[in-house]
C-alpha cells in the first residue's frame, strides 16, 4: 500500500509534510516547523498524528514537537544523539535503525554536517526520502556543526540511493541556489535546463519541491564534487572534499 503525502508552507520558507501509510492510516508528521500550521493541515486532512519525526534539533524542524505532541498524543522519534536538544524523545534512532508507520517502513542515515547529529529517513519501497536541512535542490545546508569531508561522506550516503528517489528537501531555496550553482558550474546543460524550469515554477508560485535524485545528481554541484571539470574550476584537482569544501564556501558568501 502506497504512502501519502501532503506538503504545504511553514514559517517563511520551511516546508511542512504530513505522511500517512494508506493501509492503517497511521500518520506521522516531519518535523515541527509551525505546530499551528501542522495541526491545522492534519485536522483538515482526518490525519491524526500519531508520530513526530525529527531531523535535526533546529527550531525550524523541532519548534513545534511539544504543541503537536499535546494535541494528538503523538510519539517523538528523533536522533538518539540529539537528545540532549530535543526534548522529551520516545524513540531515539541511529544510523541503521528501522522506523515503523503503520505498515511502512523507513530507513534511518545519519548525516551529519548541518548538526552533528541530523538523520533522515528513507521509505526505500515507496522510493521516498525525507532529508531536512541535509540536501536542497541544487544545494545543501550549511556547515553549521561540521566539515565539509563529513558533510560529502553524509551526501554520498544520499547518493546512493536509486537514481529514481523522490526527495522532500525542508526548505524552498532553490531559485537562490540555481543562481549560485549557475555561477560554479556555467556550462552544465542540466543545471541549465532544471534552472529554467525552477524560474518558471517559481514565476508561477509553485514549489520546486520534492525533486528527484537523478536531477540533482546531474545538476546540484555539492553531489558534483566528484566531477573532474568542477574540481579543475574550485581549483582542487583529484581533490573531491577541497572541491566540496570550496563550492560551500563560496556558496556562504554569494550575494
Ligand atoms: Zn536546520
Ligand atoms: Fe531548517
Amino acid at each position: 500500500m502506497p504512502l501519502e503525502i501532503r506538503q504545504f508552507p511553514c514559517l517563511s520558507d520551511n516546508y511542512g509534510f504530513l505522511v500517512k501509510d494508506a493501509e492503517t492510516g497511521e500518520t506521522a508528521t516531519i518535523d515541527t516547523p509551525d505546530a499551528a500550521v501542522i495541526i491545522a493541515a492534519a485536522e483538515h486532512a482526518g490525519w491524526p498524528v500519531t508520530q513526530i519525526w525529527n531531523t535535526h534539533h533546529h527550531y525550524d524542524h523541532a519548534g513545534g514537537n511539544a504543541d503537536v505532541a499535546a494535541r494528538f498524543n503523538a510519539k517523538i522519534v528523533a536522533p538518539a544523539s540529539e537528545a540532549r536538544r530535543i526534548p522529551d524523545i520516545d524513540t531515539p534512532v541511529r544510523e541503521g535503525d528501522v522506523v515503523e508507520l503503520g505498515a511502512s517502513r523507513a530507513r534511518v542515515y545519519e548525516t551529519p554536517g548541518h548538526t552533528t547529529g541530523h538523520v533522515v529517513y528513507h521509505f526505500e519501497d515507496d522510493g521516498v526520502a525525507f532529508v531536512g536541512d541535509t540536501l536542497f535542490a541544487l544545494g545543501c545546508g550549511r556547515l553549521f556543526e561540521g566539515d565539509p569531508a563529513q558533510m560529502w561522506s553524509s551526501l554520498s550516503k544520499l547518493r546512493a540511493w536509486p537514481d529514481d528517489t523522490v526527495i522532500y528537501c525542508a526548505h524552498e531555496y532553490t531559485q537562490s541556489n540555481a543562481r549560485f550553482a549557475l555561477s560554479v558550474d556555467p556550462t552544465n546543460e542540466a543545471l541549465q535546463s532544471y534552472a529554467a524550469e525552477v524560474e518558471a515554477k517559481r514565476a508561477d508560485d509553485k514549489p520546486t519541491v520534492p525533486t528527484i535524485l537523478s536531477a540533482e545528481l546531474a545538476a546540484n554541484p555539492f553531489l558534483r564534487a566528484d566531477d573532474p571539470g568542477l574540481q579543475h574550476a574550485m581549483g582542487h584537482d583529484g581533490d573531491v572534499v577541497a572541491t566540496f569544501g570550496e563550492i560551500r564556501r563560496r556558496k556562504d558568501v554569494f550575494k
